[in-house]
């Protein structure tokens, strides 16, 4: 089976690591003994509170999160947390900043003005969110409940390559497709969340990181799924979590420890997104959307003059086992999703093949 797998460049539910998938499936009829599989054990069982522990653990462990934070295993998504962080933070001072740098952030932007009076601290729209906005052009309110903003802009192609600086405002970070791949200081924050499928899991877990005393404060009308203090409290397990996920984030972290946790994934990250780029700007028939100093080390985007020969790329690729590099429709032509299970040998290949679909082309 596994000789026959593709490069897989889809941008979100995205690649694995296969060692990750052998192990599920070693795994997915009788966990350890236990007779059955995971996702068939009731989540308060000792089996599964030991998964849920671990896997909590692991990522404390591995993105070094200080005692004040609380790690939770939620659902409804990345987008979820578009009405939930309004919801339980805009109640400090009834306003919120908003840096709006691609299609994500726009649309956390427009649920959070139903709650609040949201600013927007940055908009990058006049540009197709080619690039990311520099600390001195962010328009900041030092009375607003808090700064939020997403670190890779997994459609655009552009990444923020600097934490903003928010004096006493705290950060809250949309990180659902660069989350695991580098190091961060999670004492910066004062929310970190991610959908689960770019980086971690498959689909159907969010992770939330949220600084404790941050909780608490939610509007009156706040549903009870949406209470950052209720999921604390029961500590995620108010009703039943995604366990099949969880279970499989604690394998991946597992496989990102194995290759020398963040430090590692970061090297890699470097290595997978400079040969791409390096190959993509050094061709004559393929250009960059994201402007040099703005790019993403997870999702690179880039197109021919004609919509014609982008076609021809993706579907030519496709042939030659590199799949999902259509582009998102708001940019066109193609993205390369390169996240930590992405072998830098597919990225090698994937260079060779651009070179050679350019020399044929
Ligand atoms: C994919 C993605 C989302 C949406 O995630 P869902 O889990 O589908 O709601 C939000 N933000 C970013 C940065 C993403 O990449």
């Amino acid at each position: 089976m596994s000789d026959q797998r593709v490069y897989n460049f889809a941008a979100g539910p995205s690649a694995l690591p296969l060692s990750v998938l052998e192990r599920a499936g070693s795994e997915i009829t009788n966990y350890r003994g236990s007779g059955m599989s995971v996702m068939e054990m009731s989540h308060r069982s000792k089996a599964f509170m030991d998964i849920f522990q671990e896997t909590q653990d692991k990522l404390r462990r591995l993105m070094n999160i200080p005692d004040n934070y609380r790690v939770l295993f939620l659902q409804t998504g990345a987008s979820g947390q578009f009405s939930m962080v309004p919801l339980n933070l805009i109640g400090k001072t009834g306003k919120a900043d908003y840096a709006v740098t691609g299609n994500f952030s726009s649309l956390a932007y427009k649920e959070a003005k139903k709650y609040g009076q949201i600013s927007l601290a940055a908009d990058t729209g006049d540009r197709n969110h080619c690039y990311i906005p520099r600390q001195d052009g962010l328009k900041l309110d030092p009375d607003a409940s808090y700064f939020y903003y997403c670190a890779n802009n997994t459609i655009y192609g552009t990444e923020w390559d600097y934490v903003p600086e928010t004096g006493e405002v705290p950060l809250v970070c949309d990180m659902s497709s660069d989350i695991l791949s580098m190091p961060v200081d999670v004492s910066r924050y004062g929310i970190i969340y991610a959908g689960a499928q770019k980086n971690m899991a498959p689909a159907g877990l969010t992770v939330v990181i949220i600084r404790e005393d941050l909780a608490g404060r939610e509007l009156p009308n706040t549903p009870l799924m949406m209470n950052y203090q209720t999921m604390i409290d029961k500590d995620s397990m108010y009703n039943t979590p995604p366990c099949w996920c969880i279970y499989m984030l604690g394998l991946v972290l597992d496989w990102v420890e194995e290759n020398s946790g963040l430090a590692g994934m970061k090297k890699l990250r470097d290595l997978r997104s400079g040969m791409l780029y390096d190959t993509l700007e050094g061709s004559r028939i393929f250009r960059l959307h994201a402007e040099k100093g703005s790019r993403s080390g997870m999702n690179v985007t880039f197109r021919t003059e004609s919509d014609e020969l982008d076609a021809k790329f993706v579907q030519e690729a496709a042939a030659a086992g590199f799949v999902s590099l259509k582009g998102h429709r708001k940019v066109g032509g193609m993205r390369a999703s390169i996240y930590n299970a992405m072998p830098v040998e597919g990225v090698e290949k994937l260079c060779e093949f651009i070179r050679a679909f350019e020399r044929a082309n």
